[in-house]
């Protein structure tokens, strides 16, 4: 389960992204780094089907999955600034991937209904009837928001949330589908220097237990160094240098590297 891009990408006939060769192993926490406007967002969007390509290739495993449309592709994004559905309840936020991915069915049953879900289980059958799928999503749900200890807050709506807890749901949204890749776009940016930390551990903890493939993005120099199996560094649309975090900060393979580390001179 490794992943390859190879992307080149324009953008008002602009390339955006040049020869990026990017193998990510399976269960690899890779850190995606580099300045504004370098074009990380851009390079996980292309990953995740959000953007067309203009060239160049995309493996997960050994499936190419250049021509797949998003949601087939197994890949669940975090983005920048959440993107929750702003007039769904925690729980239907969370719930709605994997809704999705059983192939529809029209149930769209609320929080409060899914509720009955618990309370009918234990009652002779016919009293309500709650379909198979719709109890696996039930389950589903309840584990991501123990997880995430976001269960006091399935029945609201992103609105009555801080940001901190947004952005867990974001996370809980994506954890849900239990993808095959976690594609994470700087999704600490918003957070106070607390929740960030705890946020933080919480993301690598999760991911350890999960072992799930994560690319995640971030131009905070710490976290890169504390997080990742490997950091990727990428300037003006190039990767620059793709090793683990010692590797980095000791052998820089040219100034931007050092630099951008912080590697002594
Ligand atoms: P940041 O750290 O600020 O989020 P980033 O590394 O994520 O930056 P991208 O959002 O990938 O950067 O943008 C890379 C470059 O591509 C930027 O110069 C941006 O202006 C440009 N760009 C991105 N998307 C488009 C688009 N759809 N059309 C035109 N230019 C774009
Ligand atoms: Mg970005």
């Amino acid at each position: 389960k490794s992943e390859e891009a190879t992307t080149p990408k324009s953008a008002d006939s602009v390339n955006v992204l040049r020869r990026i060769n990017l193998t990510v192993a399976d269960g690899e926490f890779m850190v995606l780094v580099g300045p504004s406007g370098c074009g990380k967002s851009t390079l996980l969007r292309l990953i995740a089907g959000l953007e067309v390509m203009t060239g160049g290739n995309i493996w997960v495993g050994d499936r190419l999955i250049n021509n797949l449309p998003p949601k087939e592709r197994d890949i669940a994004m975090v983005f920048q600034n959440y993107a929750l559905y702003p007039h769904m309840t925690v729980y239907d936020n969370i719930a709605f991937g994997l809704r999705r991915r059983s192939g529809g069915g029209g149930e769209n049953l609320s929080f409060a209904e899914n509720l009955l879900v618990g309370v009918t289980r234990n009652l002779p059958k016919g009293l309500r009837y709650i379909s198979e799928k719709e109890r696996a999503v039930h389950e589903q749900v309840r584990y991501v928001a123990q997880l995430l200890q976001i269960e006091a807050l399935l029945n609201r709506l992103p609105k009555q949330l801080s940001g901190g807890q947004r952005q867990r749901v974001a996370l809980g949204r994506a954890i849900a589908r239990n993808p095959q890749v976690f594609l994470m776009d700087e999704p600490l940016s918003n957070l106070d220097a607390k929740l960030r930390a705890e946020t933080r551990a919480q993301i690598v903890k999760l991911q350890r237990q999960l072992g799930t493939t994560t690319i995640y993005v971030t131009h905070d120099q710490t976290e890169a160094m504390t997080m990742g199996d490997r950091i990727a560094i990428l300037n003006q649309g190039q990767l620059q240098q793709v090793d683990r975090p010692l590797e980095l900060y000791n052998r820089p393979a040219n100034l931007f590297v050092a630099e951008f580390i912080g590697s002594p001179p």
